[in-house]
């Protein structure tokens, strides 16, 4: 799912390195992701909002021992060796109401 760019653009993810990696987090949606920010992605679930930038790091084991459904623990059990970056459309800095509504959705289809 890592691919390479022929230009160099700034890492999404910290905002700070310059990288030609680049993951798509959602089809035709490139996130650039530095060395650094893949390696952070061994060890945590990074979730970007596709609407503000904002970008959320989660370590892997702390979200899986919060999981209490076991379907989407057995689900994100075989991310765990992934290096997972998700395009969020909105989060909860951008929009409160909007997250929950969102959450409810994915979970009621299953996309979690
Ligand atoms: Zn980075
Ligand atoms: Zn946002």
């Amino acid at each position: 799912m890592l691919a390479h760019e022929n230009k160099i653009d700034r890492c999404n993810i910290c905002k700070h390195e310059h990288t030609t990696n680049y993951v798509e987090a959602k089809p035709g949606i490139k996130i650039f992701v530095c060395e650094d920010c893949i390696e952070a992605a061994k060890y945590n679930f990074i979730f970007i909002c596709m609407n503000c930038g904002k970008v959320y790091l989660r370590p892997k084991k702390f979200v899986i021992s919060r999981l209490s459904i076991p379907e989407l623990r057995s689900a994100y059990l075989k991310c765990e060796d992934m290096q997972l970056i998700q395009g969020l459309d909105i989060c909860m800095e951008c929009d409160p109401q909007g997250i929950a509504e969102y959450m409810n959705d994915r979970r009621m289809t299953g996309n979690a």
